[in-house]
């Protein structure tokens, strides 16, 4: 948890000089102070004020005692067969949040937490089903990405080229840590802001906020289904911001620039996978000119959903491309370690407490609007501790 001293990496670049030139100057100390901190910071993405080595020791020591610098440490590193690996970070005050590197031939994404566990409860997702622990600083974020970078360079992956704020939690419920941390990332670290995606479920208010920054940062939208009915089962804040409300913001942040949106769409077999529902899909996405990703159900702990089966995944790429729809299959990636949003940290927790309260209502919720077998997508014991 944030203490007392300020947290120099939750400072934008901005507020983090104004910072230390203050706290330089207080102490009769020369201007260019500032810049070597900066850049210790920035550019050498140094895990602690010990490794700023040309400020004297009796300099690090006052900034030490006057500003926190606080990393997570490695709990569990995972590293698929694939090349992905997971972080799983223990931050100060003991909560466990994961981060995501994926390499692909021409680019290292990183994958981010903005919260540790999540309140929005999507049936469909480890972290929702484990519930709400806390906000994450905008350092916390952050220091993320300055490990991962520094883990990525010493494992010979080379830099990180995107980050996606895709892991646990809602960035856009977040909004007092994401936007510093999207600064921060920008200005501070150097990631292009079309590099830097930001995913949410569909929080309206942030959607409207993330459309007037004038960085063209991108957005990714969780549809996960057509319609508003069953986008309700998977989805519970569909409630609160409807799809035509969602439809109605991502309008405006299409038209303040530039930047093209891509649906994510997780393709559940028997729950949201029916026919009549990737022309609707195509008609959402093609009013918006965005860009579809169609996943296969990465399969969680405490349920027992199923991917799609290939077939069918590929008839909705065939309906949405004949209606001139951008549309990409999503490979999986790391799932011999657990790799999607919350697994890692979901399967720690299963391990060691019951299933979730209310389980099996939201199963057979999502199950009953389907109108499917539940012997068919094997929904019989909702719950189920995995073995
Ligand atoms: S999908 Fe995202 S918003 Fe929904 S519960 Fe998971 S982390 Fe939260």
């Amino acid at each position: 948890m944030p203490n007392a001293k300020t947290d120099l990496l939750s400072l934008p670049p901005d507020e983090a000089e104004a910072a230390l030139a203050e706290h330089f100057e207080a102490r009769g100390q020369p201007s260019y102070r500032v810049r070597q901190v900066l850049t210790w910071m920035f550019e050498e993405c140094v895990a602690t004020i010990a490794e700023m080595t040309n400020l004297p020791a009796a300099e690090r020591d006052a900034l030490d005692a006057a500003f926190s610098f606080l990393e997570p440490t490695a709990d569990t590193v995972s590293r698929s067969s694939d090349g992905t690996v997971k972080h799983l970070w223990r931050l100060a005050d003991g909560e466990l949040v994961e981060s995501v590197l994926i390499p692909t031939p021409d680019r290292l994404t990183l994958c981010v937490s903005s919260q540790a566990g999540c309140a929005m409860g999507c049936t469909f997702c480890a972290t929702g089903w484990a519930g709400f622990q806390r906000q994450l600083t905008a350092g916390e974020i952050v220091s993320q990405y300055r490990a991962s970078r520094r883990w990525a360079l010493d494992h010979g992956y080379g830099r990180i080229s995107n980050i996606v704020y895709m892991g646990m939690g809602e960035p856009l419920s977040n909004r007092e840590a994401l936007h510093p941390s999207l600064t921060l990332l920008n200005r501070g670290y150097g990631v292009g802001a079309r590099r830097i995606t930001v995913s949410t479920v569909g929080v309206v208010p942030g959607i409207l906020e993330l459309a007037e920054r004038e960085e063209q940062f991108r957005l990714a939208v969780s549809l996960h289904a057509p319609e508003s009915e069953l986008r309700s089962q998977l989805i519970p804040l569909e409630k609160r911001h409807s799809l035509e409300e969602l439809m109605a913001a991502l309008v405006q942040f299409d038209r303040a620039g530039g930047r093209r949106i891509t649906f994510e769409y997780a393709m559940i077999r028997g729950i949201n996978d029916a026919p009549h529902l990737a022309p609707q899909l195509a008609d959402l996405a093609s009013s918006l000119n965005a860009f579809v990703n169609l996943i296969p159900y990465n399969p969680i702990p405490y349920q027992d959903w199923k991917a799609s089966r290939g077939q069918r995944i590929e008839e909705f790429r065939s309906v949405l491309e004949a209606r001139g729809v951008s549309v990409a299959v999503r490979v999986p990636r790391g799932r011999d370690i657990d790799a999607a949003c919350g697994q890692l940290r979901a399967s720690r927790m299963a391990s060691d407490s019951p299933p979730m309260p209310d389980s099996g209502k939201r199963l057979e919720a999502a199950s009953a609007y389907a109108g499917k077998d539940p012997a068919e997508t094997d929904l019989t014991n909702p719950g189920k501790r995995p073995e």
